[in-house]
């Protein structure tokens, strides 16, 4: 593993540095971590986010399990994981944010100001650096409902890339500092929010959380 100032670096993680589950995973992990996988076209990058809040382990349990199947992805991967801090504190993954901490999703804009500051800044240097072709940021909603996405630009490129995993997409004019608003460098990003963090696909449909986006993503 190599470290920078703000964040550590795995590529290519064998089994044994992943350890048998995510939790022992994240049991490994120390700060935030840059995930790289070589593609098979490594002209090539795409790029997700997740974990930016410590109690949203949707996207940690989905990397984990496909960087155990040991893939070849067609082209480079880079997997950003924010909120590794606040996510170990016991119990693991219960936490949003470091206690009297900012909240890492608010921080993707200028003056990244103190630790979350550091950290977004770290991780737009990343991503600037990879220039991928398109990013997601997985999330979980608080409480239980269906999968959404949600955007700031709502062009056909941001559709195709919300399909991918949900049919459902909102789109926001609010600026917050969240990483989707990425999207204003060209590249395609969008939020996904697989649901609660208990939920499965069996979580029920038909419920709409639009509502609550502003706050949760
Ligand atoms: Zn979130």
């Amino acid at each position: 593993m190599s470290r920078s100032n703000t964040l550590d670096y795995l590529n290519n993680p064998s089994p044994q540095t992943l350890g048998r589950s995510p939790l022992e995973w994240l049991n490994r992990l120390q700060r935030p971590t840059v995930v790289r996988v070589a593609g098979r076209d490594p002209s090539r990058t795409r790029a997700m986010a997740t974990l930016l809040h410590g109690n949203e382990p949707s996207g940690l349990f989905a990397i984990h399990r496909w960087l155990l199947e040991q893939h070849t992805p067609e082209v480079n991967l880079l997997f950003l994981l924010g909120g590794v801090q606040p996510a170990k504190i016991p119990p693991v993954l219960s936490l949003r944010q470091l206690p009297g901490g900012r909240d890492l999703n608010r921080c993707f804009k200028e003056p990244f100001e103190g630790e979350e500051g550091a950290i977004a800044q770290a991780m737009l240097a990343e991503l600037q650096t990879a220039n991928p072709e398109c990013l997601l940021d997985v999330h979980n909603t608080s409480g239980t409902g269906p999968a959404f996405a949600v955007t700031i630009t709502n062009d056909a490129a941001h559709q195709a890339l919300a399909s991918l995993f949900t049919d459902r997409l909102i789109m926001t004019d609010l600026r917050l500092g969240a990483l989707m608003e990425y999207s204003e460098q060209e590249v395609p990003t969008v939020t996904i929010e697989c649901g609660g963090a208990q939920d499965d696909l069996r979580a029920p449909t038909g419920v709409r959380r639009a509502g609550s986006v502003c706050l949760t993503i």
